[in-house]
């Protein structure tokens, strides 16, 4: 037998003071490099699935991720929370350059704006990219003129650059869609009913590639999209966590359906990260993510009975994962 394949499920309460202090995520049970700002590596930021957020130890945040690759800089959804946990990771909010939603659902852009106004208030100057669905021009221009009296002072007071002038937005569709550097940025549609404008994104730089699923249900297509991915970012869900979910949101069995036909169990998770070949595998957008019932051990089993045997990380926000 050779190692146990890494597990790296951290107590959220430490891994969070870490990330405070800045001290990357020594002590895991499996050797990482020291991490810096320079080192090529995927934070999550937020790794709750859906927008509601609830008291907790830690308060668990939706859905957002950085990855930094060949010296960029890239948030990939704009979850509630989003602005901190970047400011958490160490990143100064003026070197914003780009932004990829998923999808639009509103735990994966109702920060969007607010991301953006505040890196503008810390100093931004350089233009910030926004690539996602058609429909995210609205709601940019949308939030610009909910917020017109702020910025029209501020720009006439303060001396800002205008900041609708800074923000380039560009629509997502299947391939290649954004060279951000030396990062290509690709995507393909998933399976995410009622929405059909919903990507899973790669980003490949230097031999080296991160594929984030987005929000969806198994198809067919996504085992070739990972292929051989240094780290896949899967969302994750199980199913009987999902009763205990329903029954207390209270929404019952219409959100059931959603999640159902909407979403991936673990078990499947582990099925598509062994198919593909994945050489990591990240679990994000937890569904549930505050049961008491429901802990790491039983992420872990429920991925490696689907087969996967590769190094897992059962997300928490604040995890830093290096690549
Ligand atoms: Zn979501
Ligand atoms: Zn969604």
């Amino acid at each position: 037998m050779g190692a146990r394949p890494a597990v790296c499920a951290a107590d959220g309460r430490r891994d969070a003071r870490r990330q405070d202090r800045g001290l990357g995520r020594r002590g895991q049970p499996h050797a990482e490099p020291a991490l810096t700002v320079a080192s090529d590596r995927v934070t999550l930021l937020g790794t709750k699935g859906g927008p509601a957020i609830y008291p907790g130890a830690p308060v668990r945040m939706p859905t957002a991720t950085l990855v930094e690759m060949a010296g960029q800089r890239i948030a990939v959804d704009c979850g509630l929370g989003v602005t901190r946990a970047l400011v958490g990771t160490g990143m100064h909010l003026r070197d914003l350059t780009s932004v990829i939603v998923t999808h639009l659902h509103s735990d994966h852009y109702l920060e969007l704006g607010p991301l953006i106004h505040t890196a503008w208030t810390a100093g931004l100057k350089t233009p910030v990219a926004v690539y996602g669905p058609a429909g995210l021009a609205a709601c940019w221009e949308a939030f610009l003129r909910s917020m017109a009296f702020d910025i029209e002072t501020r720009i006439a007071d303060e001396g800002r650059p205008d900041l609708a002038g800074l923000v380039h937005l560009h629509t997502i569709g299947e391939g290649v869609f954004a060279e951000i550097g030396d990062v290509a940025v690709s995507a393909i549609r998933n399976a995410h009913p009622p929405i059909t404008d919903s990507y899973a994104v790669k980003l490949e730089a230097g031999g080296k590639a991160v594929v984030l699923s987005g929000d969806t249900a198994p198809f067919d297509g996504m085992a070739g999209f990972a292929r051989g991915a240094d780290l896949l970012v899967h969302e994750a869900m199980i199913a009987e966590g999902v009763d205990r979910l329903v029954a207390r949101v209270g929404n019952g069995e219409r959100l059931k359906a959603h999640l159902e036909a909407s979403h991936t169990e673990a078990v499947d998770v582990g099925r598509l990260a062994a198919k593909a070949g994945v050489r990591a595998l990240a679990l994000n957008h937890l569904i549930p993510v505050d049961d008491p019932a429901i802990g790491n051990d039983n992420w872990e089993r429920a991925v490696r009975a689907g087969g996967y045997e590769g190094p897992l990380h059962i997300g928490q926000d604040g995890m830093a994962i290096g690549l």
